[in-house]
């Protein structure tokens, strides 16, 4: 008998696994799970809609999608549609792949007002995740603060200052395209509450903020140290020296031929955010580094805004009956074993770290444990599922259903765009009963 695997979650690290598992001699079946009919988690809902390129790795997760061994079950929410005990019962081996899909609070005075909107939320609305489409942050607003100094904050910063051309060929959806650019916005400011030398930028996201059509990036050259100084191993090292070489070239002040700016400003943590029940503002105190570690000067400055991103990582949703580290936030698992036949691999095991690449050793790992665990299979697996979800009235969704949203998505596309993505569930599948 195949040994029966559930992989819940169809972003990076499920793919890897299932794409890990297919690569073996085993005889295995493999059903990945996924709450949406759109596979790919954050390739789809949270590399940026201009960072086309990343999202070409899709490619390479569809052929393993199309492999015989492998089924894609859609609109299928676990502790929802199914539960994780009635998974486990169904399924030799089951894994956890589902991300980090949650904001962590700021955790500051307003933290909870209209207009704080946390970098999961602000980059699923502008990516058209369909969680979000009754929402619509308020842009009405000249300044954003951006707290954070990681890829996302980088990210939200440049989606927020391009122009309409340079968006054209994104698969940012054109009707948050449009908000977007009639919004007052002139300046975003990106909070670091360390220096240049511990922003978690890629140099290659960093260098693009000097290439806008229509925005500057605005650095305080003495916040720049002349080298980097600290305990980093050789690599990481040579990756801030080339941050610093970046941002040397970045103009120190505001240039007229642009119209939009990004400060980039370091050695500063949130201590409030100012309102009644709408942000109007945000107060922020200076640091030094200290050991590493951000300390507060005890000196304050404001800036007015009506919104705040909090770029500041992500945490996990757990479906009942996952257990959760409270140290680490993430699944509790040891080298990504939960339990017997459970597994844990990508953000869930291990946190929001690393690029898409770094979910490939995890996949392998999970598959390695797996086959160590099972020689052969015993259980139901997908057609007890099928059944399952007959039985409950769930309307699950295949990888042909993906294929015709695929198409009609690709077909809708605005000249020079990849795609207009579905915004909502039943738009989605309203399509594929069409078809
Ligand atoms: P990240 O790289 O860990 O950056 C988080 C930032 O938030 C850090 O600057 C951190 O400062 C700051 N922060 C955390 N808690 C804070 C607080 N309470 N107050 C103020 N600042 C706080 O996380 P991320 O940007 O969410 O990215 C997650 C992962 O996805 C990363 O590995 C990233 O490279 C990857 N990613 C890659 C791309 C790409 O390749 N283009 C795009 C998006 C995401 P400290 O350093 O002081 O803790």
């Amino acid at each position: 008998m195949p040994i029966r695997i559930a992989v819940i979650g169809s972003g990076p690290s499920g793919f890897y696994t299932t794409d890990a598992l297919i690569k073996t001699d085993a005889d295995v079946e493999i059903d990945i799970i996924d709450r949406l009919p759109t596979p790919f988690g954050l390739i789809r809902a949270g590399v940026a809609p201009d960072h086309q390129s990343t999202k070409r790795v899709a490619r390479a997760y569809e052929r393993t999608a199309l492999d015989e061994h492998v089924h894609y079950i859609g609109n299928v929410e676990v502790g929802r549609d199914v539960s994780i005990d009635q998974l486990r019962d169904l399924y030799d081996a089951v894994v956890v792949a589902i991300g980090m899909p949650g904001d962590p609070a700021l955790g500051i005075p307003g933290d909870d007002k209209v207009g704080v909107v946390g970098a999961t939320k602000f980059v699923g609305w502008y990516n058209g995740h369909p969680d979000f489409a009754d929402f619509q942050p308020d842009l009405d607003t000249k300044a954003v603060a951006v707290i954070g100094n990681g890829n996302v904050a980088i990210d939200v910063a440049r989606v927020l200052v391009k122009t309409k051309t340079e968006m054209t060929e994104t698969d940012l959806p054109t009707k948050i395209g449009d908000y977007i650019q009639q919004a007052p916005i002139t300046d975003v400011y990106m909070f670091g509450r360390r220096g240049p030398v511990e922003a978690k930028f890629t140099n290659v996201e960093l260098r693009e903020m000097g290439h806008l059509e229509n925005a500057s990036p605005i650095i305080d050259p003495d916040c720049l140290p002349d080298e980097v100084t600290g305990e980093w191993s050789d690599r990481d090292r040579r990756l801030r020296d080339r941050n610093l070489q970046t941002m040397r070239g970045f103009p120190d002040s505001v240039s007229d031929a642009k119209a939009k700016r990004v400060h980039f400003a370091f050695y500063a943590q949130p201590v409030e955010i100012l309102g009644d029940d709408k942000v109007t503002g945000i107060r922020m105190e200076k640091t030094q580094v200290v050991d590493g570690r951000a300390r507060g000067s005890g000196e304050f400055f404001e800036i007015e805004c009506a919104l705040v991103v909090p770029a500041i990582g992500y945490a996990l949703q757990p479906f009942e009956g996952l257990p959760v580290d409270d140290k680490t936030g993430c699944t509790a698992n040891d080298n990504g074993r939960i339990a017997e036949g459970f597994y844990a691999v990508g953000w869930a095991k291990r946190g929001p770290s690393g690029v898409i690449g770094t979910n490939k050793p995890d996949g392998k790992m999970a598959a390695e444990q797996i086959l160590e665990d099972f020689s052969e299979g015993g259980k139901l697996g997908h057609d007890g599922l099928v059944a399952l979800l007959g039985e409950k009235d769930v309307k699950w969704s295949d990888f042909d259903d993906w294929q015709t949203i695929n198409e009609e998505e690709t077909t809708n596309a605005r000249p020079g765009a990849p795609r207009e993505k579905f915004l909502t569930i039943k738009d989605m599948l309203a399509v594929v009963d069409k078809a």
